[in-house]
C-alpha cells in the first residue's frame, strides 16, 4: 500500500483488519457542539487534509462513525442540541460501554458556556456507564487567541468544569485539558498524549525504546502511528516539541515522495490496491527503487523546527538494507520493510524504520553515530522482535480468557442438562 492511499476520503486501510486486531486497539470518541471543530480535527489528523481546506467542510449534524482504522480505532460523534442523554430511548451503555477515551472539543473562540453545560452532562452520563473512560478536553482553535488569553481561558474552563463535577458528587473524575489547533502540531501532540493513556503496554514500550537508544547512541526515538502522525510511545528523555515536529514532518516528506514516485501515483492505483490486498505485509512506502535516492527534498510544509537547516539529503526505500546492503534485509526473511534516512545540514540524521503496517520508528541521532548503521539496524530488529512478543503475549492472554469462558459455558450447559434429565 502506498502512502498516497491515506489521503482518500474513502479509506481502504482498515478494511482488511481482523476483528481480533480491532478489539485490541484503543477506541476513541470525539464529541462537542456543532462547529467546535470535530470534523476538521478528524480530517486533518486522519485524512491528511490541509487545515485551510476545513473552512469548506460542512458541519457534522449526525452521529458519524469514521471507518479509519490505524493503530487507533476512531469514531466521531457529534451531539447536536436535540440529543438528550436522559431520554430513555438513548442507549448510553451501547455508546459509552466500549470507549477508551472521550475527547470533548470546545471552541475557545466562541462563547463556551453552552459547551461547558454539554460537557458536564456528557461526563456524568458516560461516567455512570463506564467509569474507566478517560476524559480529555480539547480547548480548541487557540490559534486565534493571545498567549495570556489562552491561559485565562484554560483556567476558567478547568475551574468551572471541576467545580460543577464536584457539586454533582463526582470529584474523583479526572479530566485532562489541552490547548489545541489544527494549524500547528498541538492537535497531534494532544492526541498522542490521549492515546498513550490507552495503551497498557506503554511502560514496556518505553523501556524497550530506552534500551534501543542507550545501545545505539540514538538521541530520541518516537514510535509513530503512521496514518495519524500520533506518537504512541517515546523513550523517557524529555520530549521537546521541535524533535516531535521534525519527526512528524518526516512522515509528511515520505508521504509526499511516495505520492509522487509511488506506484499508485503513476497511474496504477487500482492495480496497486489489488496488489496490496494480496500482500498484507506490503509496506507503506512503495517508493520505486530507481527513485530511492532523491536529493534536496523539502522538509515539511509547516516550517518551524527545521527552517534553518538548508541542506537535506533524503534516501527512501521500500527495502530494508537496500541503501547500503546492511544485513537487515534478510534478518527476518522479509525484504518488505520500509526505511528512510534524512541527513540534515546541522549534522543530525533522521532515521525512519517500518515496524509493522501501522507503526514506524523514527530516531534522531548524530551523523557520526549513524556511521554504525549496521549496529543500529540490528538493535532495531531486536526492538521489533521484542515488540512483537509484547503484543503476541496480549493476544495469547485474550485467547486463553476466551477459551476459559467457553469452557465455563460448556460446563454450565452440561450441568443444566443433567439437572433437567434428573
Ligand atoms: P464540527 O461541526 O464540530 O464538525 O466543526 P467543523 O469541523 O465543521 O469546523 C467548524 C469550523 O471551525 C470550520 O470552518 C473549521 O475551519 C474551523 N476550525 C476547526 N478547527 C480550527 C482551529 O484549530 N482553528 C481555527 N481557527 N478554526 C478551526
Amino acid at each position: 500500500m502506498s502512502y498516497s492511499d491515506y489521503g482518500d476520503n474513502d479509506p481502504i486501510y482498515g478494511d482488511d483488519l481482523a476483528d481480533e486486531d480491532r478489539e485490541s486497539r484503543p477506541r476513541l470518541m470525539l464529541m462537542g457542539l456543532r462547529r467546535s471543530g470535530k470534523s476538521s480535527i478528524q480530517r486533518v489528523v486522519f485524512h491528511k487534509m490541509s487545515p485551510t481546506e476545513t473552512l469548506f467542510l460542512e458541519s457534522t449534524s449526525k452521529i458519524n462513525k469514521d471507518n479509519i482504522h490505524s493503530f487507533i480505532d476512531f469514531q466521531v460523534w457529534d451531539f447536536p442540541g436535540q440529543m438528550d442523554f436522559f431520554d430513555p430511548t438513548f442507549d448510553t451503555t451501547a455508546i459509552f460501554g466500549e470507549v477508551g477515551a472521550l475527547v470533548f472539543v470546545i471552541d475557545s473562540q466562541d462563547d463556551y458556556m453552552d459547551a461547558l453545560v454539554r460537557l458536564h452532562s456528557t461526563v456524568v452520563a458516560a461516567y455512570r456507564v463506564n467509569p474507566n473512560i478517560t476524559f480529555e478536553v480539547f480547548i480548541h482553535k487557540v490559534d486565534g487567541l493571545s498567549e495570556d488569553y489562552k491561559i485565562d481561558t484554560q483556567r476558567d474552563i478547568q475551574q468551572t468544569t471541576t467545580d460543577e463535577l464536584a457539586d454533582a458528587g463526582l470529584e474523583n473524575v479526572q479530566l485532562a485539558f489541552y490547548l489545541t489547533s489544527i494549524y500547528d502540531h498541538s492537535i497531534f501532540e494532544a492526541f498522542s498524549k490521549v492515546i498513550q493513556k490507552l495503551i497498557p503496554q506503554l511502560p514496556t514500550l518505553e523501556n524497550l525504546l530506552n534500551i534501543l537508544c542507550a545501545n545505539s547512541g540514538i538521541e530520541k526515538a518516537f514510535l509513530f502511528d503512521v496514518i495519524s502522525k500520533i506518537y504512541i510511545a517515546t523513550d523517557s528523555s524529555p520530549v521537546d516539541s521541535q524533535s516531535y515536529e521534525i519527526c512528524s514532518d518526516m512522515i509528511d516528506v515520505i508521504i509526499d515522495i511516495s505520492s509522487i514516485y509511488g506506484r499508485a501515483a503513476i497511474g496504477a492505483k487500482s492495480q496497486a490496491y489489488l496488489e496490496d490486498q494480496q500482500d498484507a505485509h506490503d509496506d507503506w512506502t512503495n517508493v520505486q527503487d530507481d527513485h530511492k535516492n532523491s536529493n534536496g527534498a523539502s522538509n515539511g510544509q509547516r516550517g518551524g523546527a527545521n527552517d534553518n537547516q538548508s541542506q537535506t539529503v533524503v534516501s527512501t526505500s521500500s527495502r530494508a538494507g537496500s541503501l547500503n546492503n546492511q544485513p537487515t534485509a534478510t534478518q527476518n526473511g522479509s525484504n518488505h520493510e520500509a526505511f528512510s534516512v534524512i541527513k540534515l545540514g546541522n549534522g543530525t540524521v533522521l532515521y525512519l524504520r517500518e515496524v509493522n503496517k501501522y507503526l514506524a520508528l523514527i530516531c534522531l541521532l548524530r551523523a557520526e553515530t549513524f556511521e554504525k548503521q549496521g549496529l543500529i539496524d540490528y538493535n532495531v530488529h531486536c526492538f521489533k522482535e521484542a515488540m512483537d512478543q509484547v503484543f503476541e503475549l496480549k493476544r495469547a492472554e485474550r485467547t486463553r480468557r476466551e477459551m476459559e469462558a467457553h469452557r465455563m459455558m460448556e460446563q454450565q450447559q452440561r450441568h443444566n442438562g443433567m439437572y433437567g434429565h434428573g
